[in-house]
């Protein structure tokens, strides 16, 4: 059993990859070919926004991000520390000073209730991740941004295909930052993201940034990055999208169908609040003695992740913006979180499977 079925995707996709593809050699514009206008006007009328901008990576997505608003040496941006790296890093990378905030612990997700006491006179920002695909609180950290003039970037990385309030996840503040990983819910064959956004002026100034921070040819008008999403991997993600619906509808069933399978075990499942979705990038939950329970499951053939061991506050290269105590909840949540295997094509029956050695594996 694999992790993330990518190739029952490919299998039922082929056809579609690779006349999209193909199309791309035979017409030969590798760089910001037709396909990258066609996949941002099909994104952004997804998401339900004016502007899409295909970056090179969901990483570069958030840093281009913060670019556009102009983040200064030592302003502030308020997150979680219990995320990917990227999340973080690319603040860093900005000029920027990330401010953690903890987490709920039932969602895993920022919460929102302790990010005013957080915001001072440097704060520029809050970027909330939507973990696990499931939307954080927005319409609260909207309204704590709109109180103090903040932006909001939500790191949508893993949440590509979530609603939140009937509303698209990317399309719910300042910036939405995704990511086209090969494992995210919408993924390409390498690298790409997007950014989204209603905002002409910032949607110009993401353009910019992605091509050296050019307005015209050779014309820099603002300093930039090399981040352009190539033409073949948009290729790949406009054939993706054709199943994409299906996919979603299928994760959402998967992850229902979980929580109903895992009810009668000593497990904590991840709370989905009523007026949102999770699209499951991966199926995480909390689990006692996870390294045992990870073992037993790998001696079954059934494979497992952790999302996220460390919380970034923990880790060597972030330690210096917060104390490692100061956020309980996400170091409780990094010494129990589990993912089990999950995609759209993933069958009912490796699905009971998966809970069966679950069960076993915690009976011991
Ligand atoms: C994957 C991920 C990113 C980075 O995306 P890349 O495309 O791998 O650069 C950022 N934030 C979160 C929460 C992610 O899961």
């Amino acid at each position: 059993m694999q992790f993330i079925d990518l190739k029952s995707q490919y299998a039922a996709l082929q056809g579609r990859i690779q006349a999209r593809m193909q199309a791309v050699l035979d017409h030969g514009q590798y760089i910001m070919g037709p396909e990258v206008a066609e996949l941002e006007a099909a994104l952004a009328a997804r998401v339900g926004v004016a502007h899409c901008i295909t970056v090179s990576s969901g990483t570069e997505a958030l840093l281009i991000a913060l670019m556009a608003l102009d983040l200064q040496p030592g302003d502030e941006v308020i997150t979680t520390p219990f995320t990917f790296a990227a999340t973080a890093e690319t603040i860093v990378l900005a000029g920027g000073v990330p401010v953690f905030v903890d987490i709920e612990p039932d969602t895993a997700n920022l919460d929102a209730s302790l990010i005013e006491a957080k915001i001072g006179p440097k704060t520029k920002a809050i970027m909330p991740v939507s973990l696990y695909g499931q939307v954080a609180d927005m319409a609260e950290i909207n309204a704590i941004a709109a109180r103090h003039g903040l932006a909001v970037i939500e790191d949508a990385a893993q949440s590509f295909g979530a609603t939140y309030q009937g509303r698209a996840s990317g399309g719910l503040s300042t910036f939405g930052a995704t990511s086209f990983f090969p494992s995210k819910p919408l993924g390409c064959y390498g690298d790409g993201g997007a950014l989204f956004t209603d905002d002409a002026r910032l949607a110009q100034a993401a353009r910019e940034i992605r091509v050296h921070g050019q307005s015209q040819r050779y014309r820099h008008t603002r300093v930039g990055v090399g981040g352009r999403m190539d033409t073949l991997q948009c290729a790949v993600v406009l054939a993706k999208l054709e199943r994409f619906d299906w996919e979603i509808e299928r994760r959402l069933a998967l992850g229902q169908r979980y929580g109903e399978l895992l009810a009668e075990l000593p497990v904590q499942r991840l709370a989905v609040r009523p007026d949102r979705d999770c699209v499951w990038a991966q199926y995480t939950l909390f689990v006692p003695e996870r390294e045992a329970v990870q073992v037993a499951l790998k001696a079954e053939g059934i494979p497992t992740a952790v999302h996220y061991p460390i919380p970034l506050n923990q880790q060597p290269a972030y330690a210096r913006f917060c104390c490692p105590d100061c956020t309980p909840n996400a170091t409780a949540a990094a010494a129990r979180v589990m993912s089990l295997p999950m995609s759209a094509d993933l069958s009912e029956a490796d699905q009971d499977r998966v809970v069966a050695a679950l069960a076993r594996a915690l009976q011991r």
